[in-house]
């Protein structure tokens, strides 16, 4: 394969945006080369600008559950599009979108959209707060909720303590809020607890999909709604990559586990840029206009994105049988790229939640971030790059997870595994 077109591009691109890339990742940093730029998708395919085509697992990272250029959301947008852009004033499509998610989702009665799940997340956040009238929260290690400031914190050392900042520019008089426990350790979380004067919530993924594909055990969430319930504090979910993707309800179709607010983002504007979060009523007439916890934007509800929302949603709720055979492939591929390392002696665990997929190159189980951090990059490398070169497109880091598309044929899925035994029968330890 040449990578000339995109090995020009990316210079250029250099020049004009920090990295080349508007979001960190795709900059190929955590597995060196170049990325390459891409011209147009269809169904299961991506090309890039030198005309290489590529079996696509990442889809703009989750959002594009039916592949690329999908007929039906593809003419939503377009007939939306021909009434004009955007407005600022209510349209009924909000309302259709809003009416979808609160019928599909218990813990639902009222939905709010915005741009973004970093913006959903963050509301979300805000929300809690104003609700409980208290500062602190705590979050997990390893878990993503979007680049907004008192979210952005990882743990030092996996031990629980006081967050620090992630990135300079956020103030760590900020950050004092944010309590730090370990997936999967419901230990960790209780003595958070007792650390704090008053938890306005716990925001968890309940699949997480930021570390690897690493799912909540379903004691853990239990026990999170336990002792969010002796503490008086809310539970949110931030579904915002597992809603519409582990399941219809997302990882609430897959637990009994109810939060009290849920954030929402990726599949749910089909392509879009859209995020959502809803709660119960009770917690929602706290948001303005109704109550004082203020929230806003300017393109929120954009009715050419709620549009492809909700032609994706219609037709994930018309055909809700899907799901099962998305989770087929998933597990089909995992079982392919598992085989794939027992020949050549590669440690592998890989993890699959309905189309999501996650693979980790160790030996040992992987329930949180230190065990998914234990994944060997000189062999992700090595795949990473090998896969690329023969046409498969899959997440440049290990820390991310894979989603099968309903266009991703049984076909599709064998030729991955077979190209991906070739692969790993090249992968040598370098030091
Ligand atoms: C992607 C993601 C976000 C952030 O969403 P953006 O649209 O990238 O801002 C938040 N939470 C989770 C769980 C995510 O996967």
């Amino acid at each position: 394969m040449g990578y000339e077109n995109s090995k020009e591009a990316f210079k250029e691109a250099l020049k004009f945006i920090p990295g080349g890339v508007d979001s960190p990742v795709r900059a190929f940093g955590s597995v060196g080369g170049t990325p390459p730029f891409i011209d147009r998708g269809e169904g299961a395919y991506i090309y890039d600008i030198d005309g290489n085509c590529y079996i696509d697992y990442v889809q703009s990272w989750g959002p594009l559950i039916f592949g690329h250029c999908d007929s039906d959301i593809e003419e939503a947008v377009i007939s939306t599009a021909k009434k004009g852009l955007s407005f600022g004033a209510p349209t009924t499509l909000e309302t259709e979108l809003a009416k979808e998610i609160v019928e599909l989702f218990d813990s639902i009665d009222k939905v709010r959209f915005v741009n973004s799940g970093t913006e959903a997340v963050m509301s979300a956040l805000r929300l809690a707060r104003g609700f409980t009238n208290r500062d602190d929260f705590i979050k997990f290690t390893g878990c993503y909720h979007g680049h907004s400031d008192s979210l952005l914190v990882q743990a030092g050392s996996g031990a629980v303590t006081f967050g620090s900042p992630s990135s300079p520019g956020v103030p760590a008089n900020l950050t004092k809020h944010t309590l730090l426990a370990n997936y999967n350790d419901l230990k960790s979380v209780e003595r958070c607890f007792e650390q704090s004067s008053g938890v306005a919530c716990v925001i968890v993924e309940p699949i997480a999909g930021n570390m690897g594909l690493v799912p909540a055990d379903d004691e853990f969430l239990q026990g999170l709604r336990e002792l969010c319930d002796r503490y008086g504090a809310l539970l949110i979910f931030d579904e915002v990559m597992s809603g519409f993707r582990a399941s219809l309800k997302g990882a609430q179709g897959l637990t009994n586990v109810r939060p009290d607010i849920v954030t929402l983002g990726k599949v749910i504007g089909g392509g879009m840029p859209v995020g959502a979060f809803g709660a119960r009523a009770d917690i929602m007439k706290e948001l303005s206009p109704e109550g004082p916890v203020y929230q806003a934007g300017t393109l929120s509800g954009n009715p050419v994105a709620m549009s492809a929302g909700l032609a994706s949603l219609k037709k994930l709720k018309a055909n809700p049988k899907i799901y099962e055979e998305l989770a087929r492939r998933a597990k089909r591929l995992m079982e392919g790229f598992e085989e794939g390392a027992k020949e050549n002696n590669l440690p592998l665990v890989t993890q699959v939640r309905g189309s999501m997929f996650g693979f980790f190159f160790t030996d040992a189980p992987v329930k949180n971030f230190e065990d998914s951090k234990r994944g060997d990059n000189r062999f992700f490398k090595q795949f990473h790059s090998g896969m690329l070169e023969r046409g498969v497109y899959l997440a440049c880091s290990s820390y991310e997870t894979g989603f099968i598309s309903t266009v991703i044929s049984d076909e599709i899925i064998e030729e991955t595994i077979k190209i991906a035994k070739d692969v790993m029968a090249n992968i040598t330890v370098k030091e």
